[in-house]
């Protein structure tokens, strides 16, 4: 147990597009106030990227005593996991997780060929891309990345001293970003 991270991925992007979509993405988290330039800020784990620290609305929901909050953008083809106990997808219809063991064996193949496999469930039949599972425990391979380090501990919400789900607000930035750039956004989970 260490490190813990929110992965937002957009699936929609190919590695020639991942440049731009970084630019077009980390001009919405600026515009929006969400996030903000700042060249003292990175994450230790992805310390060659950009990062942007918070921006003016979400400084307003942090505990003032403790507002650290990375945003970091990473464009190229990466495969992103879980961490020390990534799970198989799930399906969408009937929640069987496929094996972790199998499922792992195909990575490979799809950074090697760029072509999103689909996967089938053993027990309801369903079949979907890759990406269409459930993901958030999961691994998939993704060509842009936002990756959101914080103290987890530490509540957020229009009063920092009400607890809420930590998640809720990445969760909220996979919505909007869906509704407002489009494409394929996927929230995953990152424990080390
Ligand atoms: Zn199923």
């Amino acid at each position: 147990m260490g490190d813990t991270r929110a992965q937002l991925l957009d699936l929609s992007v190919d590695d020639a597009n991942a440049e731009a979509r970084m630019h077009e993405v980390r001009k919405w988290f600026r515009d929006n106030g969400w996030s903000a330039p700042d060249p003292q800020v990175y994450d230790y784990r992805h310390s060659q990227e950009v990062s942007d620290g918070p921006g003016p609305l979400l400084m307003g929901q942090l505990d003032p005593r403790r507002p650290y909050f990375v945003f970091t953008f990473i464009p190229g083809l990466d495969v992103y996991y879980l961490g020390d106990s990534t799970g198989g997808p799930k399906c969408r219809k009937c929640g069987e997780e496929l094996d972790i063991d199998k499922v792992a064996r195909m990575i490979q193949g799809w950074l090697d060929s760029g072509q999103e496999p689909d996967l089938t469930c053993p027990r309801c039949s369903w079949h979907a891309p890759w990406g269409r599972w459930e993901l958030s425990t999961s691994l998939v391979v993704a060509s842009f990345a936002v990756i959101i380090d914080r103290d987890w501990h530490v509540p957020i919400g229009q009063d920092w001293r009400t607890a809420v789900d930590p998640y809720e607000l990445p969760r909220h930035f996979v919505e909007q970003l869906q509704a407002d750039l489009g494409g394929h956004w996927v929230f995953m989970y990152f424990h080390d």
